[in-house]
């Protein structure tokens, strides 16, 4: 049980269709009936459903993130991707920026790191995800890499109050394999440590994201430094949704 203030993030990635606004009824009414403010969930479809998203989650207490964007909002042309500047346009507060599938894709710290400047000029809230493959866990270097990222990310940014962190094992993503709680939690402790020290937050925000399900979360909510989840394939079924959120409170 925990008395903490959490946050609930849905990234659906490449999924969704105009049929899955249904699921969302659901959500906003299990959301609705919340006395205490005691979490925060964050829906964050593909772009193809943001304006629908938004159209029906306006009048909820659920909040809209996409899931990544170009740092670019100069007016260049830059076929086929969307800026900072057009995700607030449409109403998201929130925009996923290192994803791991994404830095596969190409993203880098300094692409990152300029989307992150980006997206704090446009007024976007940041949920930050940094993550060591499996190669670097067996290699030790887990702490170097999420240093690593996090400095590079972070280089220059000045006001880090709106960013979100979500520590990411990438060997965690989509594979049904967690973390033992030792280690998770020796990892938490350390990217908090690392905020406190470098960057002067004060309270850092650090979630958890790698195969979380309704299962698996009555064991990592025992982990009390953890400021929420960031839940990927389990999100676009709005009953293993649900469960997560009652699951972490019960
Ligand atoms: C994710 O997409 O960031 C994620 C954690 O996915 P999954 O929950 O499916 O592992």
């Amino acid at each position: 049980m925990t008395n903490k203030f959490m946050y609930f993030i849905a990234n659906w990635k490449m999924f969704g269709d105009l049929k899955s606004l249904n699921s969302l009824t659901k959500v906003i009414n299990f959301s609705k009936k919340q006395k205490k403010k005691r979490f925060k969930l964050i829906y964050c479809p593909p772009f193809t459903l943001l304006n629908l998203f938004f159209n029906r989650l306006k009048k909820t207490n659920i909040d809209l993130g996409a899931q990544n964007c170009h740092h670019d909002f100069n007016g260049t042309a830059h076929t086929g991707f969307v800026n900072s500047k057009m995700l607030k346009n449409i109403g998201a507060k929130y925009v996923i920026l290192g994803h791991s599938e994404n830095r596969v894709a190409g993203d880098t710290d300094l692409t990152i790191n300029m989307k992150i400047k980006s997206s704090i000029k446009n007024k976007l809230k940041i949920i930050f995800c940094i993550g060591e493959t499996n190669f670097q866990k067996k290699k030790k270097l887990t702490h170097k890499t999420i240093s690593k990222q996090i400095r590079k990310g972070l280089k220059g940014v000045k006001n880090l109050n709106n960013i979100l962190f979500a520590y990411e094992p990438v060997w965690a993503i989509g594979t049904g394999a967690v973390p033992v709680n030792k280690e998770l939690k020796k990892n938490i402790n350390y990217i908090k440590g690392v905020l406190r020290k470098n960057f002067n937050l004060k309270t850092p925000k650090v979630l958890y994201g790698g195969s979380v399900n309704p299962v698996n979360v009555k064991n990592l909510k025992e982990i009390n430094i953890i400021d929420g989840f960031l839940v990927g394939g389990a999100s676009q079924n709005p009953n293993k949704f649900i469960d997560i959120v009652k699951k972490t409170f019960n």
